[in-house]
């Protein structure tokens, strides 16, 4: 039977490294590896023939002896490692089990063998969310709301160690407290997560009756918070500490409080600047005028209307607006000016208006539809 080049079956280089050769060894012998191919002559031949072939290629004086010489240089001494008839498989773990260590071992120093814990891992709470509806006014002076909400909270029997009184969480038998549980196939070792105490290493043997072990209990609690004045619709506030508490004595998460704010019908926000609008006479915007309003927070504000004011214009009382959220600043109440024009009014009025029509020439219709004034006299 030929003998095959041993580069050819580790599918190097003739000038391959150390590593390079190491490496691939290890690729093979992982692929033909018998506990992954069980009765599977093929790849247990292929398994000892890559073994064979790192033995005398990791070898500097054998690959020196065989690339000289060839497969004949086996038979000149030096190459006693079973390489004449192929090696047996007690054999290739024995010399080469090693090359998988690496493999392995980084998964062994990853368990938490060694120091050994005596306090279960504490486990930050949930952050949890609410949301609140406000009105514009209590947006615009700030407000205390008090919301109930479902959390978890540290349990104050155990203070939130899970175990009953005058007890401790006790080292896993089934891990010896290293949270980690290794069989070996082979010459493989495995790692996996200890299924008695979840990788804990503990095990809380006499749990706290009123949380179960579970070191924290669920309540309906209020929660009092102050929204600044200022707040923006759709504003998050955060409180820190009042989400879920934690588990084992763990950090507890935050609130996250989403805050509507209601629109209102008479007032509204732009920015920072509260606005409104104000019904005039058609006089008080011929003639200017004074007027008082009364602002979103009951207070009066008195209003100059120039002479001569147009509908729309914009009227504004600097730093009379939202207090700024951030700075100590404040945005403007803006008026802005409408006429009032009525469906009704006295007759006298009405004659006066319609006086008023005729000076300054202009067209109007009378009650019933028909044009009067001006126009009726120049068709009359
Ligand atoms: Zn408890
Ligand atoms: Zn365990």
């Amino acid at each position: 039977m030929t003998k095959r080049d041993y580069y050819e079956i580790l599918g190097v280089a003739k000038t391959a490294t150390k590593d390079e050769i190491k490496k691939a060894y290890r690729t093979l012998a992982l692929k033909y590896h018998p506990d992954r191919n069980p009765d599977n002559k093929e790849s247990e031949e292929k398994f000892k023939e890559a073994a064979e072939a790192y033995g005398i290629l990791s070898d500097e004086k054998k690959r020196q002896q065989y690339d000289q010489f060839g497969h004949a240089g086996e038979s000149m001494g030096g190459f006693n490692q079973g390489a004449q008839n192929g090696m047996n498989m007690n054999d290739i773990f024995e010399h080469f089990g090693d090359i998988f260590g690496d493999i392995f071992s980084g998964q062994q120093a990853s368990g938490r063998g060694g120091r050994k814990k005596t306090k279960l891992t504490p486990k930050q709470g949930h952050d949890l969310q609410k949301e609140v509806s406000i009105s514009l006014k209590e947006a615009f002076e700030g407000v205390k709301k008090d919301l109930t909400y479902y959390h978890f909270a540290a349990c104050e029997e155990c203070s939130g160690s899970g175990a009953e009184k005058n007890s401790k969480p006790e080292s896993c038998t089934q891990c010896s407290g290293s949270g980690q549980v290794f069989f070996k196939q082979g010459f493989f070792n495995f790692a996996q997560t200890c299924p008695r105490c979840g990788g804990e290493g503990l095990i809380i043997k006499d749990p706290c009756k009123k949380c179960k072990g579970q070191s924290r209990i669920q309540k309906y609690g209020t929660i009092s918070i102050t929204i600044p004045k200022g707040i923006f619709d759709q504003a998050d506030l955060r409180i820190q500490g009042k989400g879920d508490a934690g588990i084992y004595g763990g950090t507890s998460g935050d609130l996250y409080i989403k805050v509507h704010v209601i629109a209102d019908k008479q007032f509204h926000r732009v920015n920072d600047d509260l606005e409104c609008t104000i019904m005039l006479t058609y006089p008080q915007l011929v003639f200017g005028a004074e007027v008082d309003i009364t602002s979103i927070d009951e207070s009066t504000e008195t209003i100059k209307i120039p002479q001569g004011c147009k509908v729309g214009e914009r009227i504004v009382i600097a730093g009379k607006g939202f207090h700024k959220i951030r700075g100590r600043t404040r945005g403007d109440l803006v008026v802005i000016t409408n006429c009032n024009v009525p469906k009704k009014i006295s007759p006298k009025a009405q004659e006066l208006l319609k006086e008023y029509s005729a000076e300054i020439g202009t067209e109007t219709s009378n009650r019933n539809g028909g044009i009067s004034g001006f126009f009726k006299k120049f068709l009359g």
